[in-house]
């Protein structure tokens, strides 16, 4: 049956990466016998100036019918000055919200070819392949009582709450450890267990889903810890999990270890198994139109794509290996520019990596 693919170009450079992307995804759709329907719709600033909202009923409507959703980036200055409640932003939260994309993935992959691009020794991180899976729609992001209150002596008291039942911390354990099965078979569960309850129980979970996966190695961590161990030896890592708050921290550490923002894809995916891709990055406004931003971050959330929610594990192997022979081609961005390197912008960028699939044939 063929797999319904939503596509979401957004705002900035959205149209221009995505565009890249879909031709990517053109390329190895006969190749690999893939059978695909690509549909497109509006939103993000491009659907507010359309319709007057960030997520119209249809887009929405489109998400849930599709098997995964490809999204560029929304936002931008133009934007800036309108209500919370309509901002391009708030499309991205009701796509969550309204496919409950529960779990995050977040790699953090640096090619040996840009280990100079990191903060870090080029030794510390070539070849870096860590995966960070975060809990996204619960924890103290959610959890009530929140707000910020005054007390009689007229002093104001803020509060949030860390919670979280038994069943979610199943079901984001369990969507690591079927993800670790596809990689390097280990899962460090990231928690605070020596001081939070909550997260006591988030290590008793993990223990419990771990003894289900007898093939895959489990470790705990404490989340002070794992920052420590991420700046020092990174590369110990290959599956990480852990709450939606530990998590938005560590996968921003993760990803800067790689030096390079327009390189790294992301996955969001509900309990049905259908996903949203993105790359990790926002529109750029400041680069939008100049035909200049770094499309592999798109490329490779198609990768993604293929891999998690249309389980075409091959032909994403193929895409993440074609951008692989043209970064040893030389071939770079700005964003990712070295010396000795050439430098190309969006679509010549796209071409290569459709022109390396192509001589792999
Ligand atoms: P940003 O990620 O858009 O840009 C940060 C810097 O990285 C900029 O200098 C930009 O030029 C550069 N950059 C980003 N992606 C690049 C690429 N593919 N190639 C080359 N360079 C790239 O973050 P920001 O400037 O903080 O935010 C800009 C807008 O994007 C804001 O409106 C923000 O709300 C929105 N945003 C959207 C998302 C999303 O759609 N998921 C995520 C983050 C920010």
């Amino acid at each position: 049956m063929s797999k319904k693919i939503l596509i979401l170009a957004g705002d900035g450079i959205g149209p221009e990466i995505v565009a890249e992307a879909i031709k990517v995804l053109e390329a190895v759709r006969a190749p690999f016998g893939l059978d695909l329907t690509l549909d497109e719709a509006l939103v993000g600033g491009a659907a507010y100036d359309a319709s007057g909202h960030p997520l119209p009923e249809e887009t929405l409507a489109a998400a849930r019918a599709a098997d995964a959703v490809l999204l560029g980036a929304v936002g931008g200055p133009k934007w800036e000055p309108l209500p919370i409640a309509v901002r391009p932003e708030k499309g991205l939260l009701g796509l969550r919200a309204g496919l409950g994309l529960f779990a995050n993935l977040r790699p953090a992959i640096l090619c040996p070819q840009l280990a100079d691009a990191s903060s870090l020794k080029p030794e510390l991180v070539a070849g870096l392949d860590i995966l960070i899976v975060r809990e996204l729609t619960g924890g103290i992001y959610f959890g009530e009582p929140r707000g910020v209150t005054r007390l009689e002596s007229g002093e104001r008291r803020g509060v949030n709450t860390l919670v979280y039942t038994e069943s979610e911390i199943r079901r984001i354990c369990r969507v690591a450890f079927d993800v670790a099965r596809q990689r390097n078979k280990r899962v460090c569960s990231v928690d605070k267990a020596n001081v939070l309850e909550c997260t006591e129980l988030w290590r008793e979970v993990a223990t419990e889903v771990g003894r289900d996966y007898p093939d895959v190695a489990l470790s705990h961590m404490y989340v002070d810890n794992a920052a420590m161990q991420l700046v020092r030896a990174p590369k110990q890592f290959d599956v990480m999990v852990t709450t939606n708050m530990f998590g938005d921290i560590l996968s921003d550490a993760a990803a800067m270890l790689t030096g390079s923002i327009g390189m790294l894809p992301s996955a969001s995916l509900n309990a049905e198994g259908q996903g949203m891709y993105e790359p990790i990055h926002g529109s750029a406004p400041d680069i939008a139109g100049k035909g200049i931003a770094n499309p592999l971050a798109t490329i490779l959330s198609v990768a993604m794509m293929l891999r998690y929610s249309l389980h075409e594990a091959a032909a994403a192997q193929a895409i993440e290996d074609a951008v692989s022979r043209v970064l040893d081609q030389g071939l770079r961005t700005g964003d990712i520019m070295s010396p000795g390197m050439r430098q190309v912008g969006t679509v010549e960028m796209g071409d290569a990596v459709v022109a390396a699939l192509a001589s792999a044939g």
